[in-house]
């Protein structure tokens, strides 16, 4: 495979942006961990790059491309949209249209406010939070990833954990003070937290962990920390920027029937385009400037492109909701038949899966924490991606991310991918 335009592409970045990349799992996207791929354009469920090499994109831009790369309907509505204007920094009525569609899905936001990123989304959500509270220390758990805003950042997940910082560089004591991090999944520590600290405004969690690979959650264990956070009056913020039209049209809240105080959104409801999005209980939500005194803003809030492929993308996923049961269904199969290659070559391997996402661990043992996620097998990881990328297949360049499976996946590209884990799994098993 020639990746060489990449490479001189690469050296000219190194020297203009830091690292070469403007988000740092992207630099780790590596032929020989060399260089990046550079990606020139997508269609469907493919990607191809500055050399002309085609793959099949399993990570789909992290979560948006639900429908893959340039879904026609998608793509005809945003060419229509920029012959309208692309910015006005004035209010729209595709805003209004958009918001009211989320509202449908999420009975449990009331009212929503778009951002242009999932950071600031969370970022916003937590400090309405502290303004409603009147409360300032915050929960997050270890590894759950909600963007990089300063208190979030506090042993987070996705490339923070494969960079593997151990700190936070550039964030003052105090925030990380304010900041207190435990293990997802151990209900008493939170329990035991919360009973004995009176002055925490949320409790933030990923409800289906996707930023150190993907994480089993029990229904249960959300359950009661619903319970809790009532009890002890802790705003409980799900964080579905991930989840949100991915699970299911309603997200991980749907799925489970738990109903938080508040919702981040991001990736799918801006069908590709830059967006974020966070919504709640009116109560909360109408504390937010102009009518409250809670400061937020963005000069691209609800731009109108994201805005009109978000609307596009949800009301073709609100009217066919088969499409869920399609990309649930493929996954499924593609995980099923990954299962039947581990025990075929004996392979110290297992898959986690929810709806179409799914991580693969190189760790015998099912991977329900953190601590088994980060002592998985790197090196392995390390071969499968290598080996993935060169058979042309994308997959996530670390073992703490998630593969997205979307609904223009077809059988093709599904053989394709086995073969790549069949070709994964034969090196391994010569080590
Ligand atoms: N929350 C979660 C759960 C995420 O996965 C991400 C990004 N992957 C974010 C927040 C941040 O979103 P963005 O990258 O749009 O800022």
């Amino acid at each position: 495979m020639n990746t060489n335009n990449s490479k001189i592409i690469y050296e000219k970045a190194k020297k203009a942006i830091p690292g070469g990349v403007n988000s740092p799992v992207r630099a780790f996207q590596s032929v020989d961990k060399e260089y990046p791929i550079f990606i020139k354009s997508g269609n469907e469920s493919r990607l191809y790059d500055e050399d002309g090499n085609e793959y099949v994109d399993m990570i789909g831009s992290w979560g948006p491309m639900i429908l893959g790369h340039n879904y026609p309907q998608v793509l005809e509505i945003v060419k229509k949209e920029l012959e309208n204007g692309t910015s006005f920094g004035l209010p729209t009525k595709k805003e209004v249209e958009l918001a009211e569609l989320v509202k449908s899905c999420f009975p449990s936001i009331e009212k929503l406010r778009l951002t242009t990123s999932g950071t600031e989304a969370a970022m916003a959500s937590v400090r309405l939070a502290r303004a409603f509270t009147g409360k300032n220390k915050i929960v997050k758990f270890e590894g759950c990833y909600h963007g990089h805003s300063d208190s979030l950042l506090v042993k987070a997940g996705s490339g923070f954990l494969t960079f593997a910082h151990q700190d936070s560089n550039g964030i003052t004591e105090g925030v990380v003070k304010d900041t207190i991090t435990l293990p997802f999944g151990d209900f008493e520590k939170l329990k035991e937290t919360l009973e004995s600290e009176k002055d925490i405004a949320c409790v933030i969690i990923e409800p289906i962990p996707a930023n150190m690979g993907l994480i089993e959650t029990k229904k249960e264990y959300l359950e009661k920390i619903r319970e809790i956070t009532k009890k002890e009056k802790v705003v409980l913020i799900f964080d579905e920027v991930i989840s949100g039209f991915r699970i299911s049209l309603g997200g991980a809240q749907e799925v489970f029937g738990i109903t938080p105080d508040l919702t981040v959104l991001g990736k799918i409801i801006g069908g590709g385009y830059p967006v974020g999005g966070f919504g709640g209980k009116k109560e909360i939500m109408d504390l937010i400037s102009p009518v409250g005194n809670v400061y937020h803003a963005g000069t691209l809030s609800g731009n109108p492109i994201s805005v009109a492929a978000g609307i596009e993308t949800i009301s073709i996923l609100k009217k066919n909701t088969e499409i869920y049961e399609n990309i649930n269904t493929k996954t499924e199969n593609l995980v099923n038949q990954i299962n039947e290659l581990i025990k075929k070559y004996s392979i110290p391997a297992s898959v986690n899966h929810f709806g179409s996402l799914f991580t693969i661990f190189f760790s015998k043992e099912k991977v329900d924490t953190l601590e088994k996620a980060i002592s998985s097998n790197a090196e392995f990881y390390s071969i499968y991606f290598d080996t993935m990328l060169k058979n042309g297949i994308i997959v996530p360049p670390s073992k703490y991310e998630a593969h997205f499976v979307s609904y223009v996946h077809n059988d093709k590209d599904m053989e394709k991918f086995l073969t790549g884990v069949e070709k994964t799994f034969e090196k391994i098993s010569e080590k």
